[in-house]
């Protein structure tokens, strides 16, 4: 019912696009929902890998609202700046809004607030950590300033999605989590070329927390994605799935615990040691 409502209100169109551009944090968020927490050698990603698949993906279907997010995406403003400039040149009557995602502890430079200015339909949207973000006020004012648009996400506790074991449970709780599923709804995520049903399942597939299973994912810049048709119905047998995915067995989306936000680590995590 979900995905007939958005269809027939979006037609051709991804309502929800999340892109990742880097793995690197300025935070260490032991609870992070996407795993960063076990990155020990986290990497900035290719702009132009991320511009090929994105360029596939506009000949394919529209993007309602596409997000740019790391990691924290201000740890690489050139990477960030990069998109930015194509979007502009190339993607924008493709997009309707460009969101970019930040905890609030950078203040980027005047270059890379003069490509977000230059952006049209671009919103810096601030996740409050309180204390944590401590540039938020700073970057706030500036947005202000020079008239771009933002907005806070005030968060005063997050959701404990648990490690990343396997629970022992029966199958259809699992796929209950997957049918019942925020993430698989709202951020579909383009990581590394490929796109993924949400952050959780992109992440614990490079960390090799999960394995990559065919029809999982779709890998957009295999050579048979090059027809924008065949894009187009990978999405959207990607997006319309029933089965839930492989990595729904190792997730806690629906503990319904409340943790405190944003605590966090001294080092990162080990994967062996995430249960
Ligand atoms: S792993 Fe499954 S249940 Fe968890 S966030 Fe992703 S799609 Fe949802």
């Amino acid at each position: 019912m979900y995905n007939y409502a958005r269809r027939k209100k979006y037609p051709d169109t991804m309502v929800f696009l999340d892109v990742v551009i880097t793995e690197c944090c300025s935070l260490k968020c032991r609870n992070c929902s996407n795993l960063m927490q076990y990155y020990h050698k986290p990497e900035n990603l290719d702009p132009e890998e991320v511009i090929a698949s994105l360029r596939r993906i506009f000949k394919a279907v529209r993007v309602k609202q596409l997000k740019i997010l790391g990691g924290e995406p201000f740890v690489s403003q050139k990477v960030l700046m990069r998109i930015l400039e194509y979007l502009r040149e190339e993607a924008l009557d493709r997009i309707d809004e460009v969101e970019v995602i930040t905890n609030g502890t950078i203040v980027p430079s005047e270059e890379c607030i003069r490509s977000m200015k230059e952006t049209p339909k671009l919103k810096v949207l601030f996740s409050n950590y309180g204390e944590l973000s401590s540039k938020l006020e700073e970057f706030m004012q500036i947005c202000r300033d020079e008239g771009i648009d933002c907005d806070v996400a005030e968060t005063d506790y997050w959701w404990d999605f648990g490690g990343v074991n396997e629970r022992d449970e029966k199958e259809r709780r699992t796929q209950h989590r997957y049918d019942a599923c925020y993430s698989r709804k709202h951020c579909n995520t383009l990581f590394r070329g490929k796109l993924y049903a949400c952050p959780r399942q992109a992440h614990a597939i490079r960390l090799g927390i999960s394995p990559e299973v065919e029809g999982e994912y779709v890998d957009v810049l295999n050579s048979e994605n090059e027809d924008p048709a065949k894009l187009h119905d990978a999405i959207y047998r990607l997006i319309d799935r029933k089965e839930r995915i492989t990595m729904c067995k190792a997730c806690g989306c629906d503990s319904n615990i409340k943790i405190e936000r944003a605590l966090q680590t001294e080092r990162p995590l080990d994967v062996s040691h995430g249960s």
